[in-house]
């Protein structure tokens, strides 16, 4: 660790948190229907009431010193057990309690797994654009970020600029897929591809090359697309996934790694995993959130308020004339700036009270994300404003 560097982490403040922090100012002065802020990816559907339910049960009837009581580092086995058996009936895996670590969200989860594969000076490729947030932990657990951008228009890999970036020093790959900003989803194709090729570097190289899968969003998808189950890909591949959007539950963080067994060093790796949550302190993820999981597995929260607005700011502004990514899953829609300087677009928006996130901290220039987790009637009057923006472009 560096003191220098995590003093300036804390003093410099993320756009997206300097953009809601102007909303909120904005919010005050004008009122808060008069300000459509689109910045921030808090989920906008509440917890489903079943599980709220649940949880009040849990906290009324249970031994409390039970239920708030330590658990075993990598975590409560009942919620490891039920974890497994949820994904080996979806996916026809094999994962049992074992390769299973809970954690305190996909934020920890990352963390966790990269400070366990990555050594000082090695390399993690990053596909752009990505959650800002990569940089900083690739850099904590001592690697360093390589930046390959995916492709305009569907946002799937570019294996040609892959195939540069791979060296003898990457140590791993991190997907997120449905993406954080652009909403796109990798295809089969494109993971079975990106497996392939990491295979054959792995045999070249006579290294591993960990795939880190980012997952909050792997149940936000719409229209019956498939999101592909990376383990059944590719063996090296850890999952980092957490119910902060798919349950609603952001300050609640719980979340989990999954080490997949088909690794033949997976033993290891779990080694190195729960070292690391030893040395982080990231053990024993919280109590209560790990033990009603095995309630509320099968739960998430309703995603269809997310597709409806998909549907209608995707409709509204493609009419408008401007161009984006169509998002298959998560709750954000990528829009191309209409001038080549997004933070000048984004600062334009303001003049009609439109909040979007200019997208350079997610490693691509030229694009804004517009985060759909809002009420879909704050999509609605936030329509003539748009139209107003796209006017002032003569689009
Ligand atoms: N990864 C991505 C792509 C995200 O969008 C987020 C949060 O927005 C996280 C990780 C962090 O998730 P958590 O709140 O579970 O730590």
């Amino acid at each position: 660790m560096n003191t220098e560097r995590m003093r300036s982490l804390g003093e410099k403040r993320s756009v997206i948190r300097e953009l809601f922090e102007y909303g909120n100012r904005r919010k005050a002065e004008i009122g808060a229907e008069n300000v459509f802020d689109f910045s921030i990816g808090n989920p906008s559907v509440p917890a489903p009431k079943e599980f709220s339910e649940k949880l009040c049960r849990m906290i009324a009837e249970e031994n409390p010193l039970a239920l708030h009581s330590y658990t075993s580092a990598p975590g409560d086995f009942s919620a490891r057990k039920a974890v497994a058996d949820n994904l080996n009936r979806r996916f026809g895996t094999s994962f049992c309690p074992e390769n299973l670590y809970m954690t305190c969200g996909a934020a920890a989860s990352l963390t966790i797994s990269l400070s366990a594969v990555v050594n000082d000076g090695e390399e993690v490729i990053l596909f752009a654009p990505f959650f800002p947030e990569y940089t900083v932990f690739v850099e904590t657990a001592g690697g360093k970020p390589v930046v390959v951008p995916c492709e305009w228009p569907d946002f799937q890999i570019d294996f040609e600029k892959l195939a540069e970036a791979i060296t003898e020093k990457t140590a791993a790959v991190i997907i997120n897929s449905p993406n954080n900003p652009s909403g796109a989803v990798f295809s089969e194709e494109c993971i079975k591809k990106l497996s392939a090729m990491l295979s054959e570097a792995e045999e070249k190289s006579g290294r591993k090359i960990y795939l880190i899968s980012d997952e909050p969003y792997r149940e936000l998808v719409y229209g019956g697309i498939e999101v592909p189950f990376v383990t059944k890909y590719y063996n090296d591949t850890i999952i980092c996934y957490s119910w902060s959007k798919s349950l609603s539950l952001p300050g609640e963080r719980i979340g989990y790694i999954l080490v997949s067994p088909e690794n033949p060093d997976w033993k290891a790796v779990y080694a190195g995993i729960c070292g690391t949550g030893r040395a982080l302190g990231f053990v024993c993820a919280p109590s209560l959130f790990q033990k009603i999981i095995p309630e509320c597995i099968e739960m998430t929260s309703d995603i269809s308020v997310y597709e409806r607005n998909r549907d209608l700011l995707y409709g509204a502004l493609s009419g408008m004339g401007f161009e984006a990514v169509h998002p298959d899953g998560a709750f954000y829609l990528f829009v191309k700036s209409p001038e080549p300087d997004a933070n000048a677009f984004s600062e334009k928006a303001k003049k009609y009270e439109i909040l979007v996130v200019p997208s350079d901290d997610f490693g691509m220039e030229g694009f804004v994300r517009i985060s759909y987790c809002v009420s879909t009637e704050q999509i609605e009057r936030s329509i003539p404003s748009f139209k107003k923006l796209a006017e002032e472009y003569s689009l």
